[in-house]
């Protein structure tokens, strides 16, 4: 993609010199202070669904008591680096050109009746508007804030693994949350709820793939709106193939023949890879977000 001095969006917070302990994890992290304010969230117990895909069911019980122990002091919570962020400069002004091109071109496609989202980025753990995000979870939207979560160390995670390098491949992961973004605008992420309430475990997987499908589409949607200032494309060529890449190698087909050996097509929550690569296409080849109804 060829991003130069593009805007970068202000609907940005940078949690990740906050985040990562109080999950178990973070093992010498001297960042204990926010223990306490993470702790004091966890009153409201219960389940949270959270739209991160797989609809991850995450119990906010058991969390409450989590690691630093005895490290969180007064003494300790004046001397921790608190806030100091660990995002790269590079990486995170890309994100924002990314962001704010979204915002552009969802604003125009929606006629102006667009309210931006508001991208966050943590480090292995922190606590969003849905409950305890933690990087094993992925990027995920969520509706109660309205807010994108995102590990910082996805996309290195998304090319050591999948082997899907380059630009794209992580401006499509920023545009896929904010198709579920223009989801929840739409009223369409509520209406998937309604219908999963009354469907079978496989037709509400059958309805969460729609709906990932949808946002793979938007993705391509922004993609090929997306202009730099003086109105050229910001897509160059090989850009889509790249993206294409990613989203075959994070189709369910795939992820499961990795993990498991065999595929479950009923557990399948956002798509196959051929079913990925064909909304992201869709989406772009059209630029019309008409062309992701379902
Ligand atoms: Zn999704």
């Amino acid at each position: 993609m060829r991003f130069g001095d593009e805007r970068e969006s202000s609907n940005f917070e940078d949690a990740t010199g906050r985040s990562g302990m109080g999950f178990g994890g973070g093992g010498g992290n001297p960042l204990g202070c926010l223990i306490p304010l993470v702790a004091s969230r966890f009153g409201i117990g219960g389940v949270i669904v959270l739209v991160i895909g797989y609809f991850l069911l995450s119990s906010l019980g058991g969390l409450g008591g989590g690691g630093g122990g005895g490290n969180v002091g007064p003494s300790t919570q004046q001397n921790a680096p608190a806030g100091k962020s660990t995002l790269d400069p590079n990486t995170k002004r890309f994100m924002l050109q990314v962001l704010a091109s979204t915002e552009d071109v969802w604003s125009q496609q929606l006629g102006g009746r667009y309210t931006p989202t508001t991208l966050v980025a943590y480090s292995r753990a922190y606590q969003s508007g849905c409950g305890a995000a933690q990087s094993a979870m992925g990027p995920f939207y969520c509706p109660t804030d309205k807010k994108i979560y995102l590990d910082t160390e996805f996309s290195d995670e998304l090319s050591r693994r999948f082997q899907a390098p380059g630009d794209f491949a992580q401006a499509y992961v920023i545009a896929h949350e904010v198709g579920h973004h223009v989801q929840d605008l739409q009223g369409g992420l509520d209406e998937a709820h309604n219908a999963q309430a009354q469907a079978s475990e496989s037709e509400g997987n059958a309805i969460q793939v729609k709906v990932e499908l949808q946002a793979d589409c938007y993705a391509g949607v922004w993609a090929a709106n997306a202009k730099d200032p003086q109105g050229q494309p910001v897509m160059e060529q090989g850009d889509l193939e790249e993206g294409v890449r990613a989203a075959e190698a994070i189709g369910d087909d795939t992820l499961q023949k990795e993990s498991q050996g065999v595929v479950v097509p009923d557990s399948f929550t956002h798509g196959t890879s051929a079913q990925r690569m064909e909304a992201l296409q869709r989406g772009y080849r059209s630029g019309d977000p008409n062309v992701c109804k379902f």
